[in-house]
């Protein structure tokens, strides 16, 4: 094989709890993490045997240089490989997961490169292994590597699928502001650690409890990033007023999400905010990597 083209897909948080903080000011995570059919395209091609790793990058603001988690993955790859005359690689990354939005689209690549190149090598490691190799490029690689629906735990390494999700659709709105998720955790107080909305959700989707989804999922950086972007308290209650059962910010944010019973709300949402500001209308997916 001289070439594969993968999709990455995007994830969601539909839950996060922060439950403290290491020393080495990791923090200590229980989230629900969802896969969603918004996905950044990768081609990886194999070049001559010692050319090293080359990329390109179609968004403006994601380097084509050894700052791309796409190219620390493939260094880190060759490292736990020690295949010999090293991994020689050319990289092409077709955006479409928006930068720096809570959406963990650099993690995606990442896993989509580790993926990607243990077909290309033919090294057959096994997922835990991709993972533990995924870990040391960022928290959420290993959890994009299994993708789906999954209880993701520790600081990202402990992972467990737990779906699917009861089917519904999902509508995304990503503010023009970009936040960094170093400076989100930085503003976390830690008198809101420990809160449970993970284990209402795991309850809710074991028991199927008729529990409103809206008295469940919750994202403990909510309060922080929303000081700052205030369109994400905003845009959540657009979404409630256009019907969703539930709105609620991914990750680091600021990109919110609704999640509705039905398509037609979602998708007359979709339309009247559609020139105003970023939206997705997306699907869950049950895997995080895949080639095409
Ligand atoms: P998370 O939800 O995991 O916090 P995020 O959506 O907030 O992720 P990303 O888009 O993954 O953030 O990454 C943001 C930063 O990483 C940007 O500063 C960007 O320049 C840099 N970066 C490096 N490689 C990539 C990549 N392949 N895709 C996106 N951003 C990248």
């Amino acid at each position: 094989m001289e070439q594969i083209t993968l999709q990455a897909y995007a994830k969601v948080n539909l839950t996060l709890d922060i439950q403290g903080r290491r020393k080495d000011g990791y923090h200590l995570l229980r989230s629900v993490m969802q896969s969603i059919s918004l996905a950044d395209t990768i081609t990886l091609q194999k070049k001559g045997r010692g050319q090293g790793i080359s990329l390109h990058s179609d968004h403006p603001s994601v380097p084509d240089d050894e700052h791309n988690i796409c190219w620390r993955a493939a260094q880190a790859f060759e490292q736990h490989t020690q295949l010999s005359g090293g991994v020689a690689v050319s990289i092409s990354l077709a955006k479409k997961i928006p930068v720096a939005a809570g959406l963990g689209g650099g993690s995606a690549d990442a896993a989509a490169v580790l993926y990607g190149l243990n077909k290309l090598y033919g090294t057959g490691l096994e997922l835990a292994k991709l993972q533990q190799i995924g870990l040391t490029i960022g928290a959420d690689v290993p959890f994009c590597l299994q993708g789906g629906t999954c209880l993701v735990e520790g600081i990202g390494e402990a992972i467990r699928p737990v779906g699917p999700f009861p089917s519904v659709t999902m509508v995304l709105v990503k503010p023009k502001a970009g936040v960094s998720t170093a400076q989100i955790y930085r503003g976390l107080d830690p008198a809101t650690y420990g809160g449970d909305s993970t284990d209402r959700l795991l309850e809710f989707m074991t028991n199927r409890t008729d529990t409103p989804l809206a008295s469940i999922l919750e994202n403990a950086l909510e309060s922080v990033t929303s000081v700052l972007v205030p369109e994400v308290g905003i845009w959540k209650g657009r979404l409630l007023e256009h019907g969703a059962l539930v709105s609620l910010m991914s990750g680091s944010g600021p990109t919110v999400f609704g999640l509705f019973s039905e398509e037609l709300p979602a998708q007359r949402f979709l339309e009247r905010f559609q020139h105003e500001v970023q939206v997705f209308g997306v699907t869950l997916m049950d895997r995080g990597v895949c080639s095409r």
